[in-house]
């Protein structure tokens, strides 16, 4: 047992809107955990694009006031009444303990504790830093599961990705160039487009901005006039146009973000022209069963702690100074991975 304190430090939002409204409260109530789960002391909180969504009222909150977040490291140091720690290998090894340093994908990180239920709660290698751990699943996992299931990457083959220095993009450049892919990053500017060639990019391009259609021209000319195997756009509304027309015929779209806004009204029949996959995963559903987890993050840990992949944090911000953390990564100004410290 540990002596656990009576409040933690905490954001929250009461309305939908801009990032001025969520407020920092040093100390609120310690949340106890019911049955079937833990309790966590964050040591790092990971930021990600989809908190903005909820916050901005793009994606439905259920009840307020909401807490944001969905991913952290931390202890966990208590459980909730008649609850088993959960196996700690997905071949049902060992255990999770009061004790053991996790990380996990659930709501209401953004605060000092946080109630988890016991699957979700995932063991990290002594290998892995807290920072590298809050700054790993959430992203991480997107990237490994879509390059492995939403469209099953072979060595040899173009692949393009958009928002390519990003916390996700990092971790799609770095995975491709592990896997043998030959990656064509897409990012906003010079500097971002460096980030993704270091990352393995073997070209790295904008958007096109001002010609759309030179954008399609670049990449068609690259790849030899056919196309890419696979694109993983997480833009969406802004670009979904130009990148299913650089598509491969076969190949596969693969859009699973909206960072521009969402794509409406898109006329299946226009995937018939190339034969064209078209799919709009979400994480979750990759790794909805504890096997799954466990699975793909000890595989993640993996090029983590071979140094395949470098994890690069834009910044660890304070707890308190969440809104300037937030304004910052709607900016377009961030790149790899933003940290909370409560
Ligand atoms: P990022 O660090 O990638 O930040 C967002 C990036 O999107 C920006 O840096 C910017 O890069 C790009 N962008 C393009 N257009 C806009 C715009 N109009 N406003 C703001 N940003 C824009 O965030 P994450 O790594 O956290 O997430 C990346 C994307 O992946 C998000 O769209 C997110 O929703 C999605 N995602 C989806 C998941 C799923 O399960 N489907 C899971 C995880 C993430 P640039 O300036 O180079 O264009």
């Amino acid at each position: 047992k540990m002596a656990l304190p009576k409040t933690t430090p905490q954001v929250s939002i009461s309305t939908t809107g801009p990032p001025s409204l969520l407020t920092y409260t040093p100390s609120s109530p310690l949340p106890t955990p019911p049955k079937g789960h833990a309790l966590v002391r964050n040591a790092f909180i990971g930021i990600n694009y989809i908190d903005t969504y909820f916050r901005s009222g793009l994606y439905p909150i259920a009840s307020f006031p909401f807490v944001p977040g969905r991913e952290a490291s931390g202890v966990v140091v208590a459980f909730g009444p008649d609850t088993s720690p959960p196996s700690a290998t997905k071949d049902g090894k060992g255990v999770v303990e009061v004790g053991s340093r996790v990380a996990y994908l659930h709501t209401a990180t953004y605060a000092g504790h946080t109630v988890v239920p016991v699957e979700a709660l995932v063991p990290v290698p002594d290998g892995v830093g807290d920072e590298v751990a809050a700054a790993s699943l959430l992203q991480g996992l997107t990237a490994l599961t879509l390059i492995r299931e939403a469209h099953r990457v072979e060595r040899g083959d173009w692949v393009l990705v958009t928002a390519a220095a990003g916390g996700v993009g990092g971790w799609l450049c770095q995975l491709l160039r592990a896997v043998g892919a030959r990656t064509i990053a897409v990012a906003s500017s010079e500097e971002k487009r460096g980030l993704a060639r270091e990352n393995g990019a073997e070209v790295a391009i904008g958007y096109g901005e001002e010609d759309r259609e030179k954008f399609v021209e670049e990449v068609l000319g690259i790849t030899g006039g056919e196309g890419v195997a696979a694109v993983f756009d997480s833009v969406g509304k802004a670009t979904f146009d130009s990148v299913l027309k650089v598509v491969r015929r076969k190949g596969s779209l693969i859009s699973f973000g909206n960072a521009s806004g969402a794509v409406e009204g898109f006329a299946l029949g226009r995937l018939g022209a190339k034969n064209v996959r078209l799919m709009r995963p979400t994480l979750f559903n990759f790794i909805a069963t504890r096997e799954e987890l466990l699975g793909y993050a000890e595989e993640l840990w993996g090029f983590v702690e071979r140094g395949e992949v470098k994890v690069h944090i834009h910044e660890i911000y304070p707890l308190e100074d969440v809104v300037r953390a937030t304004v910052d990564i709607e900016s377009r100004k961030t790149t790899g991975k933003l940290l909370l410290k409560p």
